[in-house]
């Protein structure tokens, strides 16, 4: 079939992006679902900083790709061997397809599945193949979704059902943005009630670790960021107090607050300098959480000395450590109950047409979550 897609040709074109367009809306093919494949017709999908990673080549990936990989949508047919899904049923696309066979996945760590992680860097479904093409070639498949089309194939385990009357701009959310953020505080963390809490980076993963924090019981939450808008958003969402991060105290800031560092620093920002500033705003004994992304090759200089001395942790999170499968359910019921408000993430409903300039308030800092609405 014939789908309308963004299709990124060359990383790395300067912005503005509504002058320079790196996507092009492209009528591309999309072959049927193979075997344990489905066919989904996309409603919503986010645009994340990890497509603009690949738009600016921080994160390099095969070229063409459709991009696009926090979505929801509605099953539309079967691949041979499906069985537990039927054409109609609501789901949230998954970034990391699991394969349920390799050790990772045998150890109930799903985010760290080798097939999947290596089909994700080639541009592939899990099993390899890519069902996109243009007259000139294959297109790649974006972390196993490519949901920035009118309808995507994707493999069994990159979706996960939820129940129809979820709206599906705020189920796309739990894609990414939620099961990232919020699960780096309860997953990775595993953030105690009554702790104290610091996050760095308020895009749509980091204000979902501010919402994470809340929800898990944190006594202080403080949001560390650039922008004075975010950080007006994160104290209406559930920060106790807010720094900003270009202050040349910021660090300072937070010891004072946190009476010598928090329990927990999440660095959501993706750079080595917010990393060293999350150390040593974490508390003796305490724990450094990221899961911001800095471009491949970026090292860190640790003091072992405190390491070992100060008995700090120093963790990565990915996917924020979730099981799709258990977590995208328990998240929606917590939003539900009021307890996630996630719609608040929420910046803006932009038509696919207008994705170019959608990545522009994504790159300047002045949206959180936009959602293409299909
Ligand atoms: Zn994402
Ligand atoms: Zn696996």
């Amino acid at each position: 079939m014939q789908v309308r897609a963004a299709v990124l040709r060359h990383m790395n074109v300067a912005p503005p992006y509504a002058q320079s367009k790196p996507i092009a809306i492209e009528t591309i093919e999309l072959a049927p679902p193979g075997p344990g494949e489905v066919l989904v017709r996309i409603r919503a999908a986010g645009l994340c900083h990890s497509d603009l990673s690949v738009i600016n080549g921080d994160r390099p990936r095969p070229m063409p790709m459709a991009l696009g990989h926090e979505a929801a949508g509605v099953v539309e047919t079967l691949g041979e061997g499906v069985s537990d899904l039927e054409p109609g049923d609501h789901v949230v696309m998954v970034f990391m397809p699991s394969c349920g066979h390799c050790l990772p996945c045998a150890e109930g760590r799903p985010a760290l599945c080798e097939p999947g992680a290596k089909a994700n860097a080639a541009g592939t479904l899990i099993n390899g193949t890519v069902r996109l093409s243009s007259p000139a070639g294959h297109v790649h498949h974006h972390l196993g979704v490519s949901a920035f089309a009118e309808y995507a194939v994707v493999s069994r385990n990159s979706v996960v059902k939820i129940d129809r009357d979820l709206p599906f701009v705020e189920a796309a959310l739990f894609g990414c943005a939620v099961l990232t953020g919020v699960g780096a505080v309860v997953n990775t963390a595993q953030l105690r009630a009554g702790s104290t809490a610091v996050v760095i980076g308020l895009g749509g993963v980091g204000l979902a670790s501010v919402l994470g924090a809340r929800a898990a019981g944190a006594s202080k939450i403080i949001a560390v960021d650039l922008s004075p808008e975010k950080l007006a958003l994160a104290r209406e969402v559930g920060a106790t107090a807010v720094v900003n991060g270009g202050d040349a105290d910021a660090v300072e800031q937070v010891r004072r607050l946190t009476g010598g560092g928090a329990d927990y620093v999440f660095e959501m920002a993706g750079s080595i300098r917010a990393l060293e500033n999350a150390m040593q705003m974490t508390k003796r004994g305490g724990m450094t959480v990221t899961a911001g992304l800095p471009p491949p090759g970026s090292a860190l200089a640790v003091n072992v000395v405190q390491l070992v001395g100060e008995e700090r942790t120093l963790k990565g999170s990915y996917i924020g450590t979730c099981v799709p499968l258990r977590d995208i359910p328990r998240f929606i019921e917590l939003y539900r109950d009021g307890r996630l408000p996630v719609d608040r993430l929420l910046s803006g409903k932009l038509k696919l047409d207008d994705i170019n300039e959608g990545f522009d308030r994504l790159h300047d800092g002045s949206a959180v979550r936009q959602v293409i609405e299909f």
